[in-house]
């Protein structure tokens, strides 16, 4: 027998456990394995039930993942649940932690399952861009009905104990130890001589259903599913669960299970699920160093950003002290958290006493010297180095020894913020996205004199506050804003040389992102570049394009949603965007006044001149050292500027169409738009050598 399961006997009761850390995930071995265990104990004559239960922390968490994508070797996944299913003698699945995937079927082709009340049962194969493939949008609506099938398969996420056992995908809550009540559930079982529940024979819940449903739950997904392709196969397999025999449905569902594998959507959501664990590894700060945990916070600046950084914290527990100049800029600050929790416990997404939990770690002040003890400060004031060097060294004065001293900086060089203190160590960047409070992204800014255990102990807090975390380099923009000058420059462009926004904006949306560059950019405040360009007017080339477009419509004192108009107009309390006749005309005569003869310009071209850029920065960011991995790259257009999960994000995009081809397109480019196109040396050396971004540039 395979030794990731082992058979033993408690009395007259088999016990099949698997054991193969960290989350008995079932690779061949276990598969080997469950099948000869099962075997076993069939064959044990002194043995009237078998118990299934998971070794170490966990159920079965679900498939190896690195299988993936491979044949599967004999046996398969399919061949052993029938076999589970098949056992003339009980099974009861005992589950603790995680029954997940692959391990939640296995637990549906048992005869019963009783569970811990921590544990959680779930089929997330859609997040991996696939579809429960071993029978269980099959037997799932047979249990449950079509309707919480269709949640948890559409969806991906999990259920706890309790909502499953009223749901009746576990049969008992077991409260001591969980073996001890698998045994005794298994030999009530045997005692009452029930018969043996096969969920494949049971069709009550999925005879009659109204087509309806199907075509209901489809509209009701028509955001949250736009452009994957998983999800609309998921709700095929449970409309065939309802319509067909079991045997017809499972070969349906393996149909729709193999266009999903083969789909470049599973590939990239793969590179998804493997970036993220990457993106954790920074090569020359080993896990041994553990960093801090932070036990107090403070936020300096209560305004956009400082609000919702103060929030995060407060929600993983940490309590936070923001220092405003003013009293009243204090209230306000205050007053706006306030009101952010308070819409989501009105909406339903919060409950009462976690926004008065939240709320009671959050406190204010004006005096620098009440945040001396916290083990952290973010600063969150004006974007101006001179203001930040002077927050800093007052910090340098007041903060404990040890505390990390941190900016949320969105342009400014760290290293000079650093100068402001005797303790550039303990200096480092926190980039927070906007909503602080929501977006996932969070880049963490290496000065060159940043300590590895601020690194370790930043890492840890973007942990804490359930972001990711990606390390970048010090450079102007970092990795995600210095990619996006160049996409937001080449829109800018295209509206000269003969788009509108609208045309620009629709070929982004249909890609998958959120937002076009135009609409996001009326979202975000036109003015917050606007005052960026200013300051960089002085040392701009004169040679090089510039588009004044941005600017003008700033001094229109068009600043996007907040005034009510920006590339787009909003009606009053609308953040629709719709297209203004002004800002036609102002396009059209600044093409006129640059010499540009306006042209019919084609989807391809605006997705690849507004998209390339992106892949050719990343390049320059990686040759520069400013990210450690392509796949990092990828992590923060992925969680900061809504670049699609389903394509993987702009480099892995980038590799699926072919470097080689890419390098061409810019060529073409560069030969008509001068040396902003001229590809990476990285770029053309891994393009000219058939590479991928992973193998040694
Ligand atoms: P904001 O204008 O909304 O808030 C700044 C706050 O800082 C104001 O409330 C102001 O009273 C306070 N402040 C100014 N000087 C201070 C001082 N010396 N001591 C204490 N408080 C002081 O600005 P914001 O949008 O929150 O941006 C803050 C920082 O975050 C900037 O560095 C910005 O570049 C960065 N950032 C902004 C965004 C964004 O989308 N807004 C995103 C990422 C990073």
């Amino acid at each position: 027998m395979s030794d990731l399961v082992q058979y033993s006997r408690k009395g007259a009761i088999g016990v099949v456990t698997v054991n193969n850390p960290p989350v008995n995930a079932l690779g061949h071995g276990v598969r080997q394995g469950l099948i000869d265990a099962v075997a076993q104990g069939e064959a044990d004559a002194g043995v009237t039930a078998l118990v299934l239960i998971g070794g170490g922390r966990t159920f079965i968490a679900g498939a190896d993942i690195r299988e993936f994508g491979k044949p599967m070797r004999a046996p398969g996944l399919q061949e052993v649940l029938e076999r589970l299913e098949a056992s003339p003698k009980p099974v009861v699945a005992a589950i603790h932690g995680t029954a997940l995937g692959g391990g939640l079927e296995v637990a549906l082709t048992c005869h019963w399952r009783v569970a811990v009340a921590s544990a959680q049962v779930g089929l997330p194969e859609v997040k991996l861009g696939i579809l429960p493939g071993a029978g269980g949008t099959q037997r799932l609506p047979r249990l449950v009905g079509p309707k919480l099938a269709l949640d948890m398969i559409t969806t991906g996420n999990p259920i706890g104990a309790k909502k499953a056992l009223e749901a009746g995908v576990v049969d008992e809550i077991i409260s001591g130890d969980l073996l001890e009540g698998a045994l005794a559930f298994a030999a009530k079982v045997v005692a009452e001589k029930r018969p043996l529940r096969l969920i494949s024979r049971m069709d009550e819940k999925v005879r009659g259903v109204d087509p309806a449903v199907f075509a209901d739950y489809r509209k009701s997904m028509e955001r949250r599913a736009r452009g994957y392709f998983a999800p609309w196969r998921c709700v095929e397999t449970v409309e065939a669960a309802c319509a067909l025999p079991f045997k017809e449905g499972l070969a349906r569902e393996r149909e729709l299970f193999t266009q999903c594998m083969e789909s470049e959507q599973r590939k990239a959501m793969i590179h998804v699920f493997f970036a993220e664990r990457e993106v954790a590894k920074i090569p020359d700060v080993p896990a041994s160093i553990e960093g801090k945990t932070i036990g107090r916070a403070a936020v300096i600046g209560a305004g956009t950003m400082g609000g919702g950084i103060a929030m995060n914290l407060a929600n993983a527990g940490i309590p936070v002290q923001i220092l405003e100049v003013s009293q009243e800029a204090l209230s306000r600050g205050l007053g706006v958290i306030e009101k952010n929790y308070a819409t989501s416990v009105a909406r339903g997404s919060l409950a009462q006493a976690a926004m008065d939990k939240a709320m009671g770690l959050i406190s204010g002040t004006q005096r620098f010297e009440d945040i001396g003890q916290s083990d952290i400060v973010i600063e969150a004031v004006f974007e101006e180095m001179g203001v930040k060097k002077e927050v800093f060294g007052k910090l340098d004065q007041i903060m404990k020894p040890g505390a990390i001293l941190a900016s949320n900086t969105s342009t400014l060089d760290i290293d000079e913020i650093a100068s402001a203190t005797k303790r550039p160590e303990a200096v480092i960047g926190l980039h927070f996205f906007s909503p602080a409070n929501v977006m996932r992204l969070l880049e963490l800014v290496r000065g060159a004199k940043t300590s590895k255990e601020t690194i370790a102990s930043g890492m840890r807090l973007a942990k804490t506050m359930r972001k990711i975390g990606v390390l970048a380099g010090n450079c102007d923009g970092f990795i995600g804003n210095r990619m996006l000058h160049g996409y937001l420059r080449e829109a800018n462009f295209l509206l000269e040389e003969g788009a509108l926004p609208q045309q620009v904006d629709k070929v982004i949306t249909d890609f998958g992102f959120p937002m076009g560059p135009f609409a996001m950019g009326d979202l975000a405040g036109l003015d917050v570049g606007w005052r960026i360009r200013k300051g960089k007017a002085a040392s701009r080339p004169k040679d090089e394009r510039y588009s004044p477009l941005g600017d003008r419509i700033c001094e229109m004192g068009r600043f996007g949603q907040k005034t009510g108009a920006g590339f787009y107009h909003y009606e009053a309390g609308s953040r629709t965007p719709t297209p203004d006749p002004v800002i036609e005309k102002l396009i059209l005569a600044t093409s006129a006044e640059l010499g540009i003869a306006r042209r019919q310009i084609a989807d391809e071209e605006i997705l690849t001149r507004c998209l390339y850029p992106l892949v050719n920065i990343g390049a320059a960011i990686l040759e520069e050292g400013i990210a450690i991995r392509a796949s990092d790259i990828d992590i923060v257009y992925l969680n900061g500027y809504g670049f699609p999960p389903y394509r993987g994000g702009p480099m892995f995009w980038a590799e699926q169409i072919g470097l080689a081809k890419v390098v061409a397109t810019m060529r073409g480019y560069e030969a008509q738009h001068g040396p902003s196109w001229t590809p990476a040396p990285r770029l053309v050396r891994l393009a000219e050598a058939g590479k991928g971004w992973a193998d040694a540039g």
